[in-house]
């Protein structure tokens, strides 16, 4: 176990100082948005996660109506470790019954989440999918809303999250340099999608650390497929399936070869999966090490992208009109 724990990369992330984990632990899962999971399962997999070298914890409020946050923060509290030796995010803005970005709503959404996770301070407080809210208010009055919860020491670092790319260069080009310290993408560094590349020399160029977010595209990239209420087209659904089958008739496992394929640009700080069993965990974390020993399987890794090249950068609609 412990060999295991040296060989998972620690990156870092930005310029926070923080190192985290190559792959991260996503707790949406404990939020039973992935199908239900027991208190004991989801408890059993972050002890498992953290004994494995994980050290990076992402959840929300809006992960199961807050059940996410409660069940990680009840995980963490089991672990019995200095807080430091684990890095959590959680996010504000996004709730199960709609939308706040308000100064007034974070600042109190923060101090919900703290008691839930049972934490004095969070490391990075995340604006949950800014896509569904006022760019301009984002910058106006949630950046420095959370700047003050900066200074009163509840939060280390500011960052935003959001499906379109642009989001993060309209954000990052009108607050001040250095007010943001992370974005979170997701469904766009995978064999599927991978348009995230193109923008990480300038999110480098801005000083931000970059966390990709489900690298198995929300489980289209499993052998046992997407959840129901999955935004993806059919014809992209029916691709996923098809390279999934292909590589399970090579005996080989689809979920590996895509959580392969993102670990494997190192200016991504961190491949956030969501993970439910401990099964799964372990299965990651092999995943990352083989990777670090032998690289990618190149010739599986070929086959995949050949299959699902006429859905290449496929993606779905996400948020409002901006004015
Ligand atoms: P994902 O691509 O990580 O897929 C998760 C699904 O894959 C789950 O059903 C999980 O049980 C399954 N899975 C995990 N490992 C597996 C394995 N080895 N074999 C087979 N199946 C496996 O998608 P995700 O959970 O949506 O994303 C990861 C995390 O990133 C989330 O939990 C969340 O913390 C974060 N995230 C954030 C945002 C945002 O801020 N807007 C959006 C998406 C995800």
């Amino acid at each position: 176990m412990a060999t295991e724990r040296k060989h998972l990369q620690l990156r870092e992330l930005g310029k926070t100082g923080l190192k985290l984990s190559c792959v991260g632990f996503g707790a949406s899962p404990l939020g039973n948005v992935f199908g239900r999971v027991s208190e004991e399962d989801a408890i059993a997999s972050v002890r498992e996660a953290f004994h494995l070298g994980i050290n990076f914890f992402d959840t929300s409020p809006y992960y199961g109506g807050t059940l996410s946050e409660i069940v990680l923060g009840k995980a963490l509290q089991a672990l019995r470790v200095p807080r430091n030796e684990f890095i959590v995010s959680t996010k504000c803005g996004r709730y199960s019954d709609g939308f706040d970005f308000s100064a007034e709503r974070v600042i109190r959404s923060i101090d919900e989440s703290l008691g839930r996770l049972k934490l004095d301070y969070v490391d990075i407080l995340q604006c949950h999918d800014i896509e569904f809210g006022s760019l301009d208010q984002i910058v106006n009055e949630t950046i420095p809303a959370l700047q003050k919860l900066k200074e009163a020491g509840k939060i280390r670092f500011i960052g935003i999250t959001g499906l379109p790319l642009e989001v993060f260069t309209y954000v990052l080009d009108r607050v001040p340099p250095g007010s943001v310290d992370v974005i979170l993408s997701y469904c766009h560094y995978s064999i599927n999608d991978s348009t995230l590349e193109d923008l990480l020399p300038y999110l480098k160029s801005k000083g931000v650390g970059v966390i990709s977010a489900s690298p198995l595209a929300m489980g289209i990239l499993t052998e046992s497929g997407p959840p129901e209420w999955h935004p993806a087209s059919s014809e992209l659904k029916s691709a996923c399936q098809a390279a999934a089958a292909h590589c399970k008739e090579k005996g080989r496992n689809i979920s590996k070869i895509a959580l392969q394929y993102s670990l494997s640009n190192r200016e991504i700080s961190s491949i956030l999966v969501g993970m439910n069993s401990v099964r799964q965990v372990q299965e990651n974390v092999a995943a990352a090490v083989e990777l670090a020993t032998f690289g990618k399987d190149k010739e599986m890794l070929q086959d995949v992208e050949a299959i699902l090249e006429p859905v290449k950068n496929q993606t779905w609609p996400s948020g409002i009109q901006q004015s």
